[in-house]
């Protein structure tokens, strides 16, 4: 295929097309949040320090030239982030996204995780879990344990949309660099165990963040999305609490494979992916 020089201003164009960034906001990949009662509903430090992690980011992105910059207060059911306290550039979401996160709406260019753990069953991994803590002990995607980076990861990938950039502890840098080794990662604590860690300042922390976010942004063409191609099937081990009775009704394509065991087949990621979060 041949390209007139007005073909590849516009494909450039197009490229840069759309220019927001969606930032996934948790709380145990802060920088000096090693406890549980720190992530709890209302712990006023946490939500000071974790503000203070995505306003530097959001600082790093708009330096970079990204033209919006929405973040999505994602940990505990979203009650930890203020439209007093966020960036004044910045736009806040609150409440739940979908199954689907807004990645089919076209309007992202990037994904970035700020203050994000590893996923469950991590060593020297701060308060590691998938998705639920309480809930779920195991969560697998075609047989490899993954959490909410890789599937997250794997969901913006299906609408061709890469994560850039990850702010949180050691572990959860290495699971987002295994399956995106180009994105950019801030490493602001390292896990010693569950519940224990040894952490940068805040001050120093957000300095890291702005500075690996900008870097993050101005490499976007280069960082490739995430695909995990074919038929999937992601596997949640439950605990005893959360494990639906023997004769709850399971949707389409969702099979009890275990007492505490649940599968989720799909032809694709999409469709494994929703009648999860469908149930
Ligand atoms: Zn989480």
């Amino acid at each position: 295929m041949r390209l007139t020089l007005a073909g590849l201003v516009a494909v450039a164009a197009f490229a840069q097309q759309p220019g927001a960034v969606l930032i996934i906001t948790d709380a145990e990949g802060v920088a000096g949040v090693c406890r549980q009662q720190q992530v709890e509903q209302g712990n006023a430090e946490m939500q000071r320090l974790l503000t203070g992690e995505i306003n530097a980011s959001v600082r790093g992105f708009l330096k970079a030239g990204a033209q919006q910059v929405v973040v999505w207060d994602g940990h505990g059911g979203s009650w930890t982030l203020t439209a007093q306290t966020i960036h004044d550039q910045a736009r806040l979401i609150t409440g739940s996204l979908g199954s689907k996160m807004l990645m089919d709406s076209g309007r992202f260019a990037a994904v970035a995780f700020v203050g994000q753990h590893a996923r469950a069953n991590r060593e020297r991994a701060v308060m590691a879990h998938s998705y639920s803590s309480l809930g779920i002990q195991k969560l697998t995607m075609n047989g490899a344990e993954v959490g909410e980076i890789e599937t997250r990861a794997a969901l913006a990938g299906a609408f061709n949309v890469p994560v850039i950039f990850l702010s949180g502890d050691r572990a959860a840098a290495e699971d987002l660099h295994a399956i995106v080794p180009e994105a950019e990662a801030a490493v602001v604590k390292d896990g010693i165990s569950y519940y224990a860690c040894e952490s940068m300042s805040a001050a120093a922390a957000q300095a890291l963040i702005e500075q690996k976010a900008e870097a993050a942004w101005r490499k976007l063409a280069r960082i490739k999305p995430y695909k995990v191609n074919g038929p999937v099937a992601i596997e949640m081990e439950l605990t005893t609490r959360s494990t639906p009775s023997p004769d709850a009704v399971l949707g389409e394509g969702v099979e009890r494979i275990g007492p505490r065991t649940l599968r989720f087949r799909g032809k694709d990621f999409l469709e494994a992916w929703t009648r999860w979060n469908g149930r």
